[in-house]
């Protein structure tokens, strides 16, 4: 088994393309390579010689996609219409999200609370994944025209705490921007890489990765042997990090000066506080005294601050992560001398206060600063993106699987259980349910590709698992198993875990499948890349909206003396034009028709359920009374 890369355009395979390495953060995003001429990482910069795209899109409503630097204005032009953090939501459901509303100015879709979270924008609907495409490409354009060369090859790096629902997301996203995502590689490995910890096989080591940056803190604790990197332990907190310290500058301010405070009320002078409060924080990374002015056409508010306040102000801050390290170590089942290296990543960690604070807690004289912390990431992503070009051939790599496996679900889409270019031998599980009342029966067919249409895929096998006992839809609880050993074969097993019930089925995945068959399976899902997407989005929303019709009219049906006469009718109505909605097979049409029968149906929904649970505080159900 081996890694294709191939050229896109050409469908050609080409060992000597440059693959770039991504760091798709939450706040800012990077892209480098492996400089020719030196043979070190380098971040790529763009044509205003910056290094940091902001993860930032803009959707203008007459159809321009904005990114990075010139989408952040919108943030308060246009707060809509802007969309920042997208990856908190990637791989996550409605429930999922622990954003609070209140901070974010798009419109998150609160339909099915299990279904993949969507942004509404104007009239259309987008997932994370398609949100952070558009910040991908414009990351590949940016190597592209630095190198004056196409780019088709892409390592992106994640946080090690990802699932797998958030990796296969973020793999989608690069396939979107016409990119092969050769690896996903967690965040603190390629940080390790960067400072050439695991470049050498024979040195076996283990290390703690501390990330501080804008928004988020997360700490990991690795071991590396024989180029393997295992990650022990990872703690953190997404709602953690420099935005933070700026806050309480703000609240330090306007706690002492009346003007400031006076001021904190008035929208237009709070975007400027926050930027001299930020200011403040980096300069006092160097100088012992901030010393500021904040103007307005009619106000001069002079503003200043210590060294030594500053540490007070963020002191609980920076304790909360050393609470953190504290329970990785824990959880790693580690004492502080057995570290070999603390790395520091992210833009928080330049703070002499915070790198003091580490020191300490990890009882080291020194700790990894040397690189640029908001770049580490990115340089580590190149240098592993350099590892799978073949340019180190001292370095193993580990086999990995050419194509992703799976198995079909609902609407004929494919659900990847082992991604592609995931290490062998290798093995994955997922739980499914079933869609009927009382089904005793499920055909697993098990297929391999790219693609979201299995139609597209190849079809390597299929079984029954028969003798379920009948449970209402929803019940059971099937366990598919996927088996993939060291020679290539792979066992897939399909267990219902309330009875107990189970099957089994071996197939060889690269049976009959030539090197030109693989490549052009490559090729045809990377062009077709979009069109999935759609295909994809058109069968989840269909599928939802018939569940929703479905679950309505069941509810209507059981709660119909307790609706009145016009709710009854208009939920009709709304399920009527939910159908209509479907037939159309335009996704948006059907989310517009969907979100609206939900927005009807909430507050008597809710108001039903207050009812019930007063009813069964008093031992009765509704229909009794
Ligand atoms: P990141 O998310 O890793 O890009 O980190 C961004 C965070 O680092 C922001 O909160 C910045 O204000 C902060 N930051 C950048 N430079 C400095 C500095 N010199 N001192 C303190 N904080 C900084």
């Amino acid at each position: 088994m081996a890694i294709i890369p191939i050229n896109i355009k050409e469908g050609t395979l080409k060992l000597e393309d440059y693959i770039i390495g991504i760091d798709l953060g939450t706040t800012n995003s990077l892209v480098a390579i492996i400089d020719r001429i030196s043979g070190k990482p380098k971040a790529i910069a763009g044509q205003n010689s910056e290094v940091i795209v902001p993860s930032i899109v803009y959707l203008n409503p007459n159809g321009e996609i904005l990114v990075g630097e010139d989408a952040k204005p919108f943030l308060v032009d246009d707060p809509h219409n802007t969309i920042f953090s997208v990856k908190r939501l990637m791989g996550k459901s409605y429930s999922d999200v622990v954003i609070s509303d209140s901070s974010i100015g798009y419109k998150l879709i609160d339909d099915n609370s299990e279904s993949l979270v969507k942004i509404k924008s104007g009239d259309k609907f987008y997932t994370p994944i398609e949100l952070s495409s558009f910040i991908l490409k414009d990351l590949k354009k940016k190597a592209e025209r630095h190198l004056g060369a196409k780019i088709s090859k892409a390592v992106i790096t994640v946080p090690a705490y990802f699932n797998d629902a958030q990796r296969q997301a973020t793999r989608d996203a690069g396939k979107l921007a016409g990119l092969d995502v050769l690896r996903i590689v967690n965040e603190p490995t390629a940080a390790s890489l960067a400072y050439g910890i695991g470049l050498n096989p024979e040195e076996g080591k283990t290390v703690a990765v501390y990330d501080l940056g804008g928004g988020t803190f997360d700490i990991s604790i690795l071991k590396i042997h024989q180029g393997v990197f295992e990650v022990l332990s990872t703690h953190g907190n997404t709602q953690l990090g420099g935005d933070d310290f700026d806050n309480a500058i703000i609240k330090f301010w306007s706690d002492t000066n009346s003007e400031i405070r006076n001021a904190t009320q008035l929208p237009l002078l709070l975007p400027k506080l926050r930027l001299m409060a930020e200011d403040a924080k980096k300069q006092l990374s160097g100088a012992m005294n901030f010393e500021g002015v904040l103007t307005t056409e009619n106000l001069a508010i002079p503003l200043s601050l210590s060294r030594e306040d500053f540490e007070q102000l963020i002191k609980p801050l920076v304790d909360k992560t050393i609470e953190s390290c504290k329970q990785a170590m824990k959880d790693a089942d580690l004492r502080c001398i057995e570290l070999d290296e603390i790395i520091m990543v992210g833009g928080s960690t330049r703070i002499e206060f915070v790198q003091n604070e580490v020191k300490k807690f990890f009882n080291k004289l020194s700790i990894n600063t040397a690189l640029n912390p908001d770049e580490v990431v990115a340089l580590g992503a190149a240098i592993e993106a350099d590892i799978l070009a073949g340019n180190r051939r001292d370095i193993l790599l580990v086999d990995v699987t050419p194509l992703s496996l799976g198995i079909e679900t609902l609407g004929g889409l494919m659900d990847v259980i082992i991604p592609r270019n995931s290490k062998v031998p290798q093995r994955a599980a997922r739980q499914y349910t079933t869609s009927v009342d009382g089904q005793g029966t499920l055909r697993i067919c098990i297929y391999q590709g790219e693609r979201d249409n299995i139609v597209h895929n190849r079809k390597l096998g299929e079984f029954l698992l028969s003798g379920v006992p009948g449970m209402p839809a929803g019940m059971p609880k099937i366990e598919i198993t996927f088996m993939l050993d060291a020679d290539g074969i792979l066992k897939v097993g399909a267990q219902e875990l309330r009875s107990g019930v189970e099957q089994h089925i071996e197939v060889k995945p690269q049976y009959g499948l030539t090197d030109k068959d693989l490549e052009q399976m490559l090729l045809d899902s990377m062009v077709n890349a979009k069109d999935d997407l759609n295909y994809r989005s058109l069968q989840e929303a269909k599928t939802e909206a018939q569940n929703l019709n479905y679950a309505t009219l069941n509810f209507i049906n059981k709660n119909k003396t307790e609706l009145s006469e016009s709710e009854l009718e208009k939920t009709k109505s709304y399920i009527d034009l939910l159908k209509a909605a479907i037939s159309t097979e335009n996704k948006d049409q059907i989310l517009k028709a969907h979100d609206e029968l939900n927005d009807f149906t909430k507050p008597y929904a809710e108001r039903l359920m207050d009812k019930a649970i007063v009813m069964a505080l008093k031992g009765k159900t509704i229909e009794d009374n």
